[in-house]
């Protein structure tokens, strides 16, 4: 069993709106959906574990991205297909003042844990040479990596209620 497998819960079953989109992908992944809890490690070694798992099975994986969870709290439930997070665990991270990112799909956001953003910009400031903030490390409130989210998982009750949160939030 893996590291991964290991950890994962299986809360409900159902089925990705998502498969629609590449019938073929469907068909080669055949099992069956389900919102799951516990998508990230908890632990960095539990996180380099998964990697190093990962590229043993898969020889040419170069970049996993990040795999812990430091944020606190419980995970959002995760579809096991395409990885989108559950509308109504997004809309209460939103209320714990996670913020909305667009991405170039009209689909796709992503979710940041609070700080993330001026952490995010502050880093890339650094990188490119600019050290006016270099002694000024951003507070980091955690090293949670974004969170996908994909609209085709709401329905038109929970983009009511984002939409409810995030202008609640505005004002
Ligand atoms: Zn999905």
């Amino acid at each position: 069993m893996s590291a991964r497998a290991d950890r994962v819960v299986r809360t409900e079953q159902q089925r990705c709106p998502r498969r629609d989109e590449n019938p073929v992908n469907s068909a080669h992944f055949s099992h069956a959906d389900w919102w799951e809890r516990g998508r990230w490690a908890s632990t960095q070694q539990e996180a380099d574990a998964e990697v190093a798992e990962m590229i043993a099975e898969s020889p040419n994986v170069s970049s996993v991205g990040n795999l812990t969870w430091g944020y606190g709290g419980e995970q959002p439930r995760t579809c096991s297909y395409c990885g989108g997070i559950h509308p109504d665990d997004a809309i209460a991270l939103i209320k714990a003042g996670w913020s909305v990112d667009a991405t170039d799909k009209g689909y796709k956001r992503y979710l940041e844990p609070p700080g993330y953003r001026a952490y995010a910009e502050s880093f890339w400031k650094v990188r490119a040479g600019d050290m006016s903030e270099a002694h000024r490390p951003p507070r980091v409130e955690s090293p949670t990596p974004p969170v996908k989210l994909y609209v085709q998982h709401f329905n038109a009750e929970q983009i009511a209620a984002f939409n409810v949160v995030l202008k609640e939030r505005a004002s």
